[in-house]
């Protein structure tokens, strides 16, 4: 059975990069992020279950209407919990297919807040991707046009990177491209190194 490796850290740690060099290497990657967006738009199923929640507004011309949703996230804190208990059991349904699938040592899933909703048994490692804060708020504004408080709004409510760290088998601290890279090689090759031996 092809293992899991569970790829998270906060936001602007370089998790979609690391990620961009593990499939360089070979190794599937899925992003659970990307794919609930997607199933969010593709699903007739969940497309419904939205509606019925928040309302037809939640989509507009057929297009998920994310400020829409964002604004009523904002003013109900429950919402959100109400949408992810809807769009998380169809992205973990669509990840088993989709994992079911492939033949690779291992796989890995990149997943945003993996420790906050407590899913850390689904996964045979956890690496986790980490910057000094500053580093990540820069990184951010530069890729997004947020301001420095918005990142830093993000970055409060997200789990402390020394929780995350204690927590995982593996951890990058992405400073340079170029070392980034090295310890992903190196890591790519202890992990299969361990999947040999178990
Ligand atoms: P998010 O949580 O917001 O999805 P992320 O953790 O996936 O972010 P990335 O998108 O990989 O982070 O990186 C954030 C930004 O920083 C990107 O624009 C990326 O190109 C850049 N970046 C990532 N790593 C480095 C690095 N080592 N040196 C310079 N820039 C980097």
């Amino acid at each position: 059975m092809t293992k899991i490796v569970g790829l998270t850290g906060g936001i602007g740690s370089g998790k979609t990069t690391v990620a961009q060099m593990f499939k360089a290497l070979g190794v599937p990657v899925y992003n659970a992020d990307d794919e609930a967006k997607a199933l969010m738009q593709s699903s007739e199923i969940l497309k419904r279950e939205l509606i019925q929640l928040l309302g037809v507004n939640c989509y507009q011309n057929e297009q998920l209407n994310r400020s829409f949703i964002a604004s009523k996230v904002f003013a109900d804190k429950a919402l959100l919990e109400k949408i992810n208990a809807i769009v998380h059991p169809k992205v973990a349904a669509h990840f088993e297919a989709w994992h079911a699938k492939q033949n690779t040592p291992y796989v890995i899933k990149e997943v945003a807040i993996l420790f906050e909703t407590g899913s850390q048994h689904l996964f045979d490692f956890i690496l986790t991707v980490t910057a000094p804060v500053e580093t990540r708020i820069q990184r951010v504004m530069d890729r997004d046009q947020k301001t420095k408080s918005d990142v830093e709004l993000v970055i409060k409510n997200q789990l402390s990177e020394d929780e995350k760290i204690n927590q995982s088998h593996f951890v990058i601290f992405n400073n340079t491209i170029l070392e980034t890279q090295r310890k992903v090689q190196e890591i790519h090759n202890e992990i299969l190194k361990l999947i040999e031996n178990s």
